[in-house]
């Protein structure tokens, strides 16, 4: 981090480059902003660039003072990723929503008896992945239930399927819950059953199933599945094999702001092994059809400050997405000025949260995505699944048609 005290805009000699300068600006006006804030000690030490405790992080969580907060985390997100911000043009597609598990928060899983339950063909997923290749998809984003008969073969099946349509077509697939059930079903350890996924065409695993790691929340929302150790070691495995993943936080349910930090520092410290995460994506909870006695979802306030209390404590992170599904595009918007530097995707076609009562659309046009990144005063990237930008939108530019994807 630059010393606000080492330079100054008159001095010569010791010039700044234009980047270092703005950083030095921007650092002294967010110091100057909050130096009657009850955060000033804490922006002191993010101004400096030093890490936040637990009972820090615990402290932004409390805070009442959102726009210091927001701020903070502005800063240092902008440290990280300068003026941009990112989406991605994929797709979701959820193979079945069969699941031997029941957990209690989860609005998606369907019994066999259950009239609403699907389960799709390799034949049926190569058509719907057809369609939206055809329409600029450069992602496909697969999970399911832990489906209580599809043979292992099933799932190495799809993704050699789907592959072959087009190389350059990126397979983000499966959480780690999935994955322990393939390894059970192909009777190998995680490590070989992530290696015969990434032969088939596996290229990144997706971060879903974090919900809260603390195991009191974990067997009030989601009974009978993998404990936190075992989300974490299927992601370093995956990162031990040189593959990347996401991370999710599932909150704002009957969780508590220090079951919140607990989480946030678990992944701190996996990332600090194996640098393996690619970004992190808090996950609103969604109160609908389901069996928590909680009756709203997160509020603004609370989506705003979750975002940016983990774009302060998560220092070892590039990339924290808005997750408009949960969050709405207005909200998502708005967060891009409070840690956030990345939209999530066009998606098409989302179950799992408006099956729990997501008020947000089921897709998101190009266009809609890059305006609201514009109006943000931040400059648009088109990513890839790594977060690799694939177009960096000038200002002149319009986008097409932004025509949704058709479901
Ligand atoms: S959250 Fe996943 S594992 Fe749990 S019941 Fe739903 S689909 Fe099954």
């Amino acid at each position: 981090m630059t010393d606000p005290n080492s330079w100054s805009p008159n001095q010569t000699g010791n010039r700044k480059s234009p980047a270092a300068a703005r950083e030095w600006g921007y650092g002294l006006y967010v110091s100057f902003l909050l130096q009657h804030s009850e955060l000033a000690p804490l922006a002191s030490k993010v101004i400096a660039g030093e890490r936040l405790s637990e009972s820090e992080a615990l402290q932004l969580f409390e805070t009442r003072d959102l726009n210091a907060l927001g701020s903070l985390a502005d800063l240092a997100n902008q440290r990280r990723n300068g003026n941009r911000a990112s989406y991605i043009i994929n797709r979701y597609l959820n193979y079945s929503n069969y699941c031997i598990l029941s957990c209690q928060f989860c609005a998606f899983s369907r019994k066999r008896r259950d009239a609403d339950g699907f389960e799709l063909t390799a034949e049926q997923m190569v058509v719907k992945a057809r369609e939206a290749l055809a329409l600029g998809i450069t992602e496909l984003h697969i999970v399911g239930g832990l489906h209580p008969t599809l043979p292992f073969s099933y799932y190495t099946g799809f993704l050699k399927s789907l592959k072959a349509l087009d190389s350059r077509l990126q397979l983000k697939c499966f959480t780690a819950i999935e994955i322990l059930h393939l390894a059970w079903l192909a009777k190998k350890s995680v490590r070989d059953t992530l290696s015969e996924l990434r032969d088939a065409g596996l290229e990144s695993l997706t971060g879903g199933g974090a919900e809260i790691f603390r195991k009191e929340v974990r067997s009030q929302i989601a009974r009978g599945k993998e404990s936190a150790e075992e989300y974490l070691d299927v992601h370093r495995t995956w990162h031990s094999l040189g593959g990347r993943s996401t991370c999710t936080m599932l909150y704002g349910h009957v969780e508590s702001l220090a079951d919140r930090v607990h989480h946030l520092s678990l992944l701190r410290k996996l990332q600090d092994e194996t640098h393996g995460f690619t970004g992190f994506i808090p996950l609103p909870y969604q109160p609908d059809n389901n069996g928590i006695p909680v009756e709203h979802a997160p509020t603004g306030f609370d989506q705003l400050r979750t975002l940016a209390v983990a774009r302060l404590f998560l220092d070892n992170f590039d990339h924290l997405t808005a997750y408009w599904v949960g969050m709405g595009l207005k909200m998502a918007q708005v967060a891009l000025s409070y840690g956030a530097d990345d939209l999530h995707g066009t998606i098409v076609e989302e179950h799992i949260f408006h099956m729990a009562g997501a008020q947000s659309p089921q897709l998101q046009t190009e266009r809609d995505l890059v305006k609201a990144i514009r109006e943000a005063g931040r400059i648009p990237v088109q990513r890839n699944t790594f977060y690799e930008p694939i177009r960096i939108w000038g200002d002149s530019e319009t986008v097409g048609s932004g025509a949704p994807v058709p479901a």
